[in-house]
């Protein structure tokens, strides 16, 4: 587990003057991700406030050496697997390294200046080749809301407490924050209709979930112990699993969801490391009475001490008529990342305990995380109760499901007494009408 340092001190300010109190970019985060500018290849860099250092200036101008240097060297490239497979070590000594860069007072401050460039100015790109996709189910009450609309007496299925239930996504439709998103079409049959049809989805959804880079993988048929599952990580992000509702509802059963989730799914660009997220690690809540305690190879101490992460999680809606009028977005839902029923750690461990290989970039989707009450809602579907009880927006509007030109905004943050707020910067796309 990514232990406390002096990179965590909250007195640390930068020479950078943007990142002090930046929201999602102070010298405390450090995250990764692939950017472009003028033009110029998919390269490596660090957000640093309203700033991006250029890793492949910065190894060129001699700022870093030994397992930094490494660490920067594999980071240079068009795509972050190289560096998602080194681990934690390497990642450890580039995030000292960046921190001393980038602190105010240090020397080197000339030489890192010329390296940086404006966030404003750069494309952000996928940060890593995302070889497979799997997206788990541990948010228990959006797994209990979505069971209500279904089995209003038995919304939990049995398995639910006992196996980190997830499927096999799509890797390929993937994209960053900012692309737009398509409406689907698909197969739906209403439950009036005799037949089924086919057309535009009438009930598109955004999902709010918490994406989990694969750092260091496993060979085929070896299992990764829970005690070791953090090693694993790479980092974090935030995940869109954007879902028609009328295609999941006719195609799920009984294999589960297909082309109602594999059209698209938005990710924040950067990665945020664990190291970042170091000072939000919490104990993961205790279960109700009565439930049964995780089977042995799911147990760990040190993972039900430390491994769940207190980070607010907020979905907002920006739509058309909101946009003609200069409204901010709406806040649809603040929840938070410690409504997870299983840990990251159970989910990496689960998901290898068959002896599946993972592989340095594969991304893990949470499923969605919402909270106990109707403020928290990580879905439109469990906000509208399946759209019988509509939104009504500052606009005059109200929405049951997602429109045509709406934009779904998630952000992240950590907040803790004593530390640096980090936040992970946004996962944002609009939706453009059916082709
Ligand atoms: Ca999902």
């Amino acid at each position: 587990m990514a232990q406390l340092d002096h990179t965590h001190d909250p007195k640390l300010g930068s020479w950078v003057a943007s990142a002090n109190g930046h929201p999602d970019f102070p010298i405390q985060n450090l995250p990764l991700g692939i950017f472009s500018s003028g033009g110029g290849a998919p390269r490596g860099g660090v957000a640093i406030g309203d700033q991006i250092l250029d890793l492949s200036a910065a190894l060129a101008a001699g700022l870093f050496t030994g397992e930094a240097a490494r660490a920067a060297e594999a980071a240079c490239g068009s795509v972050l697997n190289p560096f998602l497979a080194l681990g934690a070590g390497s990642r450890q000594a580039l995030r000292a390294r960046l921190s001393a860069l980038l602190q105010a007072g240090r020397p080197d401050q000339g030489r890192v200046e010329l390296c940086l460039r404006p966030a404003s100015d750069c494309t952000l790109h996928l940060p890593a080749h995302i070889g497979d996709y799997t997206d788990f189910y541990v948010g228990i009450h959006h797994a209990t809301n979505v069971g209500k609309q279904f089995r209003p007496d038995n919304p939990l299925l049995p398995n639910y407490k006992y196996v980190p239930i997830g499927y096999h996504g799509r890797a390929s439709s993937i994209r960053p924050s900012g692309v737009p998103v398509r409406r689907p079409l698909g197969q739906t049959k209403p439950p009036d209709a005799s037949e089924p049809g086919f057309g535009p989805s009438q009930r598109l959804d955004y999902e709010l979930e918490l994406g989990v880079w694969i750092g260091l993988g496993n060979e085929l048929g070896t299992p990764i112990d829970i005690g070791k599952a953090s090693d694993h990580v790479g980092g974090f992000c935030l995940l869109n699993d954007w879902s028609a509702r009328d295609i999941q509802a006719w195609e799920y059963q009984p294999l589960g969801p297909f082309l109602s989730k594999n059209f698209a799914s938005t990710i924040s660009a950067w990665i945020v490391t664990p190291e970042a997220l170091a000072p939000f690690r919490i104990a993961q809540p205790g279960r109700p009475g009565g439930d049964p305690a995780p089977l042995p190879y799911l147990t760990n101490e040190a993972d039900q001490r430390e491994g769940a992460l207190d980070l607010e999680l907020e979905v907002l809606l920006l739509t058309p008529g909101m946009r003609a009028k200069r409204l901010p977005p709406h806040r649809l839902a603040l929840s938070n990342a410690r409504h997870m029923y299983w840990t990251v750690a159970q989910m990496v461990t689960h998901h290898t305990s068959n002896g599946c290989n993972l592989q340095p970039g594969d991304l893990l989707g949470t499923g969605t995380i919402s909270g106990p009450d109707q403020t928290s809602c990580g879905s439109i579907l469990e906000a509208t109760l399946g759209g019988k009880s509509p939104i009504n927006l500052a606009s005059g509007e109200e929405r049951r499901f997602l429109q045509d030109g709406d934009e779904v905004i998630l952000r992240a943050r950590g907040c803790r007494d004593g530390f640096a707020p980090v936040g992970f910067g946004e996962c944002r796309a609009m939706i453009l009408p059916a082709a």
